[in-house]
């Protein structure tokens, strides 16, 4: 029987022209596909839904962008890519100088962020609101609480005055914002979803050299990425600024030369879930 508070969510989902999904092919924003893509279908509006990759280039891990794809393919919605088209991540470290920090996460905002806004001005003109009034457009990011400080104090669900305009209205949403970690693997689990085999590796699938990554996560990586690495220690010694005020890459470097081999591994979170199938692309989910 329909529950008053899933009629209003029904209606509530049916009142956006498009659901649009971050997909970086990662865990987090899989699992709010997962979620958006249960209710959506509830709603009836699931050719609603668009899922948009921000390709980052040769900074992401292998194959996320394809991934990506994979992931939109699994669940039968659209799929876009869009990637800065002023060049890369590195070109962006060398103008600037300087590399992100969790104080200038310039990275962020000129990769995603401003990517993903020209997007939404982009679909908003492709759909075809009701007259007199803006396309309104659901935009769905897989951010969690437990992830920072900053994050735990967003809203579930929040007009972004920002960047709405008299064309478009674009509410901001946060499906699986009380996620844990643990309910985010068990979603992808009970999913059947693709995810990346890089979890057998790291804890996280953002950039593979990122300097907000865990010191485990930066050191596995810069092993298993040894030219990017080398790539990164090139520009550090370029711009002379080091990869993070404590740590250099070209000491990253070193130090990730003498991880013995049982420390480049983890149990990859499926595992705990009971099963460590649909990995991509052994599992036969390439686009
Ligand atoms: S993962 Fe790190 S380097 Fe990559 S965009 Fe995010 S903050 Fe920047």
């Amino acid at each position: 029987m329909s529950t008053p508070s899933s009629a209003a969510r029904r209606r509530r989902l049916r009142s956006y022209d498009a659901l649009v999904f971050s997909l970086s092919g990662g865990k987090d924003g899989l699992a709010a596909l997962d979620r958006g893509v249960t209710l959506a279908d509830d709603a009836g509006v699931l050719d609603r839904i668009v899922v948009l990759h921000c390709d980052l280039g040769s900074a992401d891990w292998e194959g996320a962008a394809d991934l990506a794809r994979a992931q939109a393919n699994f669940y039968g919605v659209r799929f876009a890519v869009r990637r800065r088209e002023q060049g890369t991540l590195l070109d962006m470290v060398r103008h600037r100088g300087m590399w992100m920090s969790a104080r200038a996460r310039y990275c962020t905002s000129a990769m995603k962020r401003d990517v993903a806004r020209k997007f939404y001005t982009e679909l908003a003109r492709s759909v075809s609101p009701a007259p007199g009034r803006p396309a309104r457009l659901l935009t769905a990011l897989g951010i969690r609480a437990e992830e920072s400080r900053a994050r735990a104090q967003r809203p579930v669900l929040a007009l972004d005055h920002a960047v709405s305009t008299s064309r478009k209205q674009i509410t901001v949403w946060h499906p699986v914002l009380r996620y844990s970690t643990d309910q985010v693997w068990q979603t992808i689990q009970r999913s059947g979803a693709p995810s990346h085999p890089a979890y057998a590796h790291v804890s996280r699938l953002s950039c593979r050299l990122c300097p907000l990554a865990s010191r485990r996560d930066l050191l596995v990586s810069a092993r298993l990425n040894p030219e990017q690495a080398a790539e990164y220690a090139q520009v550090e010694a370029e711009i002379g600024h080091r990869f993070r005020n404590d740590w250099s890459m070209e000491r990253i470097i070193q130090e990730a030369q003498a991880l013995p081999p049982e420390a480049l591994t983890r149990q990859h979170p499926l595992a705990a879930c009971g099963s460590v199938g649909r990995l991509w692309p052994e599992a036969g989910c390439a686009a």
